[in-house]
């Protein structure tokens, strides 16, 4: 058997991965012949079980297989590889069956084969076939390229439809869907989270003395310091404006309350002045989870808020907790 493996075909079209099965020595020899002249690579085998050993080593993009053999037909050679499922690359088959055999042509092309030959085998008619059945292969490795950018794109698109573009944070859509499935399974199960609503002091006045441009870099120090100084199970997220939400799981509400004070603290310690020279500062209303009273996250995030408001009220730059629903 010749063995020459040139990277595109004599026709132009891409180079095919090729496994002729036969039980005939004679006619796997003239098939694989007309193969290798039109510069394809090809292995042969001696009938259907042989051809699935080879093809478990490495997959091809065209068999041409014979309907009688021993050990496994054609056509049951054909529904296997078709089995494979949908993210196999997609097989070519031919198959070769006698002058006249009908009954057969018809089953093997039910069984999932793409185009027959008939047998004895014109060698011209082979070439034919094997233009068509290139265009074909040709036409599946595009579109598999395509579907595997496609499916890295969404996970793209995914990731950055649930990201505030200019702090890197989570975003509101986000933050919606972590409560849900968070109050999903606190209905069933129970859990202990906080939520921290945190909103930057002043900086209306901020964006007023600085502009916007030098209002946006604070706002992604702010977001830096506040992610470098939560834990990696927190969960930080752009609320909206200056507003963020931190979602602390598994801390109760003094836990989280000393945390977000702890965060406070560093947000103080930031080189951002207002306009007087005072440090920017951050007050933060702290609530627990209430499974019981909390049925939806607009009750939870509004006891979160009037804690926030109660932060503002009593001066700013400090953390409060909300008092427990039913106390
Ligand atoms: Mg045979």
């Amino acid at each position: 058997m010749r063995s020459e493996e040139p990277s595109t075909s004599s026709r132009g079209f891409g180079t095919l991965d090729v496994l002729v099965t036969d039980d005939d020595e004679h006619m796997r020899e003239l098939i694989a012949d007309t193969v290798l002249s039109y510069g394809h690579r090809c292995r042969v085998a001696v009938d259907g079980l042989h051809a699935l050993r080879l093809l478990a080593e490495r997959p091809a993009d065209l068999v041409v297989s014979d309907w009688d053999m021993p050990n496994m037909d054609g056509s049951e050679l054909c529904r296997r590889i078709r089995s494979a499922g949908d993210d196999a690359p997609y097989t070519y088959f031919i198959l070769l069956t006698a002058f006249g055999d009908r009954a057969h042509l018809l089953a093997g092309m039910a069984a999932g084969a793409d185009d027959y030959q008939r047998k004895p085998v014109n060698v011209h008619e082979l070439e034919a076939r094997l233009v068509s059945a290139a265009r074909v292969v040709e036409l599946h490795r595009r579109l598999e390229t395509r579907t595997a950018k496609l499916r890295v794109d969404s996970t793209r698109n995914f990731a950055a439809s649930r990201t505030d573009a200019l702090t890197g944070v989570g975003n509101r859509m986000h933050l919606d869907e972590e409560i849900a499935t968070l109050l999903g399974r606190a209905k069933r199960y129970g859990a202990t989270c906080s939520l921290a609503l945190c909103d930057i002091d002043l900086f209306k006045a901020y964006n007023d003395c600085f502009g916007h441009v030098k209002g946006d870099l604070a706002l992604r120090s702010v977001a830096e310091s506040m992610r470098a100084n939560l834990r990696a199970a927190d969960a930080l997220f752009r609320y909206g404006g200056e507003e963020f939400v931190v979602l602390l799981f598994e801390q109760p509400l003094a836990e989280a309350e000393r945390a977000m004070d702890r965060m406070r603290l560093q947000i103080a310690r930031l080189s951002i002045r207002s306009a007087d020279g005072s440090p920017v500062t951050m007050s933060i209303g702290v609530a627990e989870l209430d499974v019981a009273e909390d049925r939806t996250a607009e009750s939870w995030i509004a006891r979160a808020d009037l804690a926030l408001y109660e932060a503002k009220a009593r001066g700013r730059n400090r953390v409060i907790s909300s008092a427990p629903p039913r106390m």
